[in-house]
């Protein structure tokens, strides 16, 4: 699960992204020189990992990491191949959710591309870009899958419904995301369109970047960035990229200090690296012991053995059972021993669903 960052040029992703991922390659000490400069992780902060280490001794925690991308500026015109035009629409396409960063930051060294400071028009900008580059992709569809529905395919006949809803609605510029009515069951649409990869339909995180003595975001411009995305049920996070990179560049104690100083509890980034994590429907649960306390990402819903499976293929597929109870549990109890004598560890097998914030022991047969 990834998410990329957009937005036009010159309004802060570049310093959002480095903020982002040092603290993620801080944090997880992530063999970071492997992966491509554009691609990087940051930590998805989680105060129970500390709450839990209060008393689960341990050496090291390691928090969930979150795949981000930056993805160079989008400009007016990339949809047929302006600036670096279609080569990073295909990033996009690739990513599961967006974290559009929207200039509300006024500053006369920083040209804006567009003259001004206007995340209404910035936001619209961008979405016509990725719509037209969606109606581009749904118009080349159409014709082999309507090919294919005279040949009886069932797909194909879905895929046709689909795409002649979203068509006409993409030429009214409606972005797919705010689509409800696909002709078939919305599910089954959301299948086929992922599928496809367009663009307009994944979910949006708009980070609004912010001035210095602005960052809870209580301006004019960041209001109505609030209003469009209630509009489309989106979600902001106010973040001042400059200030966060300031932060990220301090020792802990130091950060923590400016923090206080600010009248802040935590960085912005923090906020909204949970808020993405949120938008992708992923969760955390927890393994714990002496050598380390770390949480691991499964998608809500996951069963025990997918959530074994993301340690290690091998827990997946000789997966037992799960030995699990909840961090609350602990935090009642105040040792592993305690939650156990309470009877609050269970023993979980194939069919348990996972919940945020369980702390599990996986028992499986290495042999297989
Ligand atoms: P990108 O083109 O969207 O990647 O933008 P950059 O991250 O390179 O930022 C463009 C310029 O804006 C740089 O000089 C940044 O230092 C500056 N900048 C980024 N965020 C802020 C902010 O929150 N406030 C101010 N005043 N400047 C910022």
């Amino acid at each position: 699960m990834e998410v990329g960052i957009v937005g036009l040029p010159n309004v802060g992703k570049s310093t959002l992204f480095n903020a982002l991922t040092n603290a993620g390659a801080l944090a997880a000490n992530y063999p970071f020189a492997t992966i491509e400069p554009n691609v990087g992780v940051a930590a998805v902060p989680d105060a129970r990992l500390e709450q839990i280490r209060q008393f689960i001794p341990t050496e090291k925690v390691i928090p969930a990491l979150l795949r981000v991308v930056d993805i160079a500026g989008i400009v007016r015109g990339a949809s047929t191949g302006e600036g670096l035009g279609n080569k990073f629409l295909s990033h996009i396409r690739e990513v599961d959710a967006i974290v559009h960063v929207v200039r509300c930051f006024e500053s006369g060294d920083i040209l804006h591309v567009e003259g001004s400071v206007d995340p209404l028009r910035d936001i619209d900008t961008i979405d016509t870009e990725l719509m037209l580059a969606d109606l581009e992709t749904a118009e080349k569809n159409i014709d082999k899958q309507r090919k294919q529905a005279r040949g009886g395919d069932k797909d194909a006949q879905v895929a046709v419904t689909v795409l002649e809803a979203v068509i006409p609605a993409l030429q009214r510029g409606q972005t797919v995301r705010s689509m409800t009515e696909f002709g078939v069951p919305a599910p089954e649409a959301r299948k086929f369109i992922k599928a496809l990869g367009l663009m307009t339909a994944k979910k949006v995180l708009y980070a609004a970047n912010v001035d210095e003595n602005d960052f809870l975001g209580e301006t004019e411009a960041v209001r109505k960035v609030r209003e469009r995305a209630a509009a489309e049920g989106g979600v902001v996070t106010p973040v001042c990229a400059k200030l966060e990179a300031e932060l990220m560049e301090l020792s802990p104690d130091d950060r923590a200090e400016m923090l206080k100083d600010l009248g802040l509890t935590e960085p912005a980034l923090a906020s909204l690296t949970r808020a993405a994590y949120q938008l992708l429907g992923l969760q955390s649960y927890f393994t714990a012991g002496p050598k380390e306390i770390r949480a691991w990402t499964i998608p809500v819903g996951a069963t025990a053995p997918q959530a074994a499976g993301v340690i290690h293929t091998d827990f997946e597929k000789g997966f037992i059972r799960a030995e699990v109870y909840h961090v609350n549990d602990l935090l009642t109890f105040k040792s592993e021993a305690a939650v156990k004598a309470a009877g609050k560890m269970r023993s979980e097998g194939k069919g348990y669903i996972f919940q945020d914030g369980d702390i599990t022991h996986f028992l499986f047969n290495e042999g297989r």
